[in-house]
């Protein structure tokens, strides 16, 4: 099969959902127009935007508000950041929730920040963890060199009664079918665009159907562009940014990886996110 190019895919009317970007990310507050613009050129018509800790709230509250019926929104602490949580984040985090149908996210475990909180990370995980069970409101989960802790937890608890969402999965594949019955999806990125990524080619290869998803991570984990393209958005190092205008290149990826079409990729992610996030959308 051959990959289209990003900007192939207006043209087959394709949608595609993006279930995990930080469009609040002060890397991207200047082009949000023309990063919007794109993603809904490439057919995006569904954008999770997940916070990362208190301070960044507003700024994915507005972006729903601005945007409703294509934005929708999770609130959270993001393991790297719990450091900065105020004495009273949790009830902070009730507020947020009460006032709108957000999710929960990006939380996590993260055993590679090195700084000593792993004890204070995996109580604030768990906390919110356990108001997404409470409250029935989806959780995005971030996880990195914690697989064993995370399945351990995951596997332990009923379904989730609205669904997990685990981005940018990297766990082990034997995995998968266990999650799947308690609710959890994962999804892809830029990742897929790399052929020496091998786990992520393997995880998306046998994901469960109905349970994998797209994302682009905006700003990060940017994927590889075909040869001569140039990506539309570079950070200050003149790195290349993601941004959700990626979506169907990533779906490419996926469908050639998954010996499927474009079109059937599209379909069964945007159904996926769609059902995962029903309650979400205003
Ligand atoms: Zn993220």
């Amino acid at each position: 099969m051959s990959i289209s190019p990003v900007w192939a895919p207006t043209t087959q009317n394709l949608v595609w959902a993006d279930a995990h970007s930080h469009l609040q990310d002060p890397r991207l507050a200047p082009h949000l127009p023309n990063i919007l613009d794109r993603a809904r050129a490439a057919g995006v018509q569904l954008l999770h935007v997940a916070a990362t800790r208190e301070a960044d709230w507003p700024a994915v509250a507005a972006l729903a508000d601005q945007h409703p019926g294509l934005v929708i929104s999770s609130f959270g602490l993001h393991p790297w950041f719990i450091q900065d949580r105020s004495a009273r984040w949790l009830q902070n985090l009730r507020d947020r929730l009460a006032a709108r149908p957000a999710g929960i996210g990006e939380i996590g475990l993260d055993a590679r920040v090195g700084d000593g909180l792993d004890v204070d990370r995996a109580a604030v995980f768990r906390a919110q963890l356990e108001l997404s069970y409470e409250l029935a409101r989806p959780a995005s989960l971030h996880c990195r060199d914690a697989w064993g802790a995370m399945l351990e937890i995951l596997l332990a608890l009923p379904p989730h009664p609205a669904g997990i969402l685990i981005h940018a999965y990297s766990g082990p594949p034997e995995a998968l079918p266990a999650l799947a019955q308690k609710n959890v999806h994962i999804s892809f990125g830029g990742t897929l665009t790399r052929p020496k990524n091998v786990r992520a080619r393997d995880n998306a290869a046998r994901a469960p159907a109905g349970h994998f998803l797209l994302e682009s991570d905006a700003p990060d984990l940017p994927p590889t562009l075909p040869a001569g393209v140039a990506p539309h958005l570079t950070g200050a190092d003149g790195k290349p940014l993601s941004e959700p205008g990626n979506i169907p290149w990533i779906g490419h990826h996926l469908a050639e990886i998954r010996g499927t079409s474009a079109g059937d990729i599209a379909a069964q992610t945007t159904a996926t996110a769609r059902r995962l996030f029903h309650n979400m959308l205003t």
